[in-house]
C-alpha cells in the first residue's frame, strides 16, 4: 500500500485535475502575485491531499481498508462535502467532486499497489459487498508499519516513496504548470466576480 505522502500527492493531483474543469473556479485562484498556498487553491486543495490520505486513518481502528477504502464512502465523502459547500455558497458540484476524487484516489492507488497483509486489497464495494479487491499490478510498492526505525523498514519505505515520486510527481507538476497558465486566463471571471461582490 503505498505511503501517506503518496496518498497525499494523489489527493493533491485530483484537486488540481478538477479545477481545470471549466465553470465557476475564479475562487480557486489566487493572484499571480499571492501566496503559494492561495494560488495552489487555498484550504480546499489542503483539504483534498487530506482526504488522499484520509481512509488510511482507520488504522487507529479495526477493519482496516474495509469501509472506509469503499465506494461508499467515497459517495459520503461527496455528500458530505456538498453540504459543505451549499452551506458556504460555493459551486456545490464541484466542490463535491473534488473532495469525492482526492478520496477515491485513495482507493485507486491502494488497489494498485503491492499488499502482503490477508486479505489483499480493500473492500471497494461496501456496503453492496465485502469482497476484496486489488489489480495484481503492484504498480506502487508496500508500506511496512512494524518496527518503523529499523533499517529494514526504513529501506522498503524509502523505495516506496521513491517510487510514489516517480510515478506521482510528474502528473502534479505538470497539472500545476498548466493550472498556472488555465487559471491565468481567468481575470475576467474574477472581474465578474469582485464586481458582483460590491
Ligand atoms: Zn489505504
Amino acid at each position: 500500500m503505498p505511503s501517506p505522502i503518496g496518498h497525499a500527492l494523489a489527493g493533491l493531483a485530483a484537486a488540481w485535475a478538477v479545477d481545470l474543469v471549466p465553470g465557476e473556479r475564479a475562487w480557486r485562484r489566487g493572484p499571480g502575485s499571492g501566496s503559494w498556498f492561495g494560488r495552489a487553491g487555498n484550504g480546499l486543495t489542503l483539504a483534498c491531499v487530506a482526504l488522499g490520505a484520509a481512509p488510511d486513518l482507520d488504522l487507529l481502528f479495526a477493519g482496516h481498508r474495509t469501509v472506509t477504502h469503499s465506494l461508499g464512502a467515497v459517495v459520503l465523502v461527496g455528500a458530505f462535502a456538498a453540504a459543505l459547500a451549499a452551506y458556504a455558497q460555493r459551486p456545490v458540484i464541484r466542490v463535491a467532486s473534488m473532495c469525492a476524487a482526492a478520496y477515491a484516489t485513495h482507493l485507486f492507488t491502494d488497489w494498485l499497489a503491492i499488499d502482503v497483509s490477508q486479505p489483499r486489497g480493500i473492500q471497494a464495494l461496501w456496503p453492496f459487498s465485502r469482497e476484496w479487491f486489488i489489480s495484481g499490478l503492484d504498480l506502487f510498492g508496500r508500506t511496512e508499519r512494524r518496527h518503523l526505525w529499523t533499517s529494514a523498514t526504513m529501506a522498503t519505505n524509502l523505495a516506496t516513496l521513491l517510487q510514489e515520486l516517480v510515478i506521482l510527481g510528474p502528473p502534479v507538476v505538470a497539472l500545476w504548470l498548466v493550472r498556472v497558465k488555465a487559471l491565468a486566463r481567468l481575470p475576467s471571471e474574477m472581474a465578474r466576480r469582485d464586481h458582483a461582490a460590491e
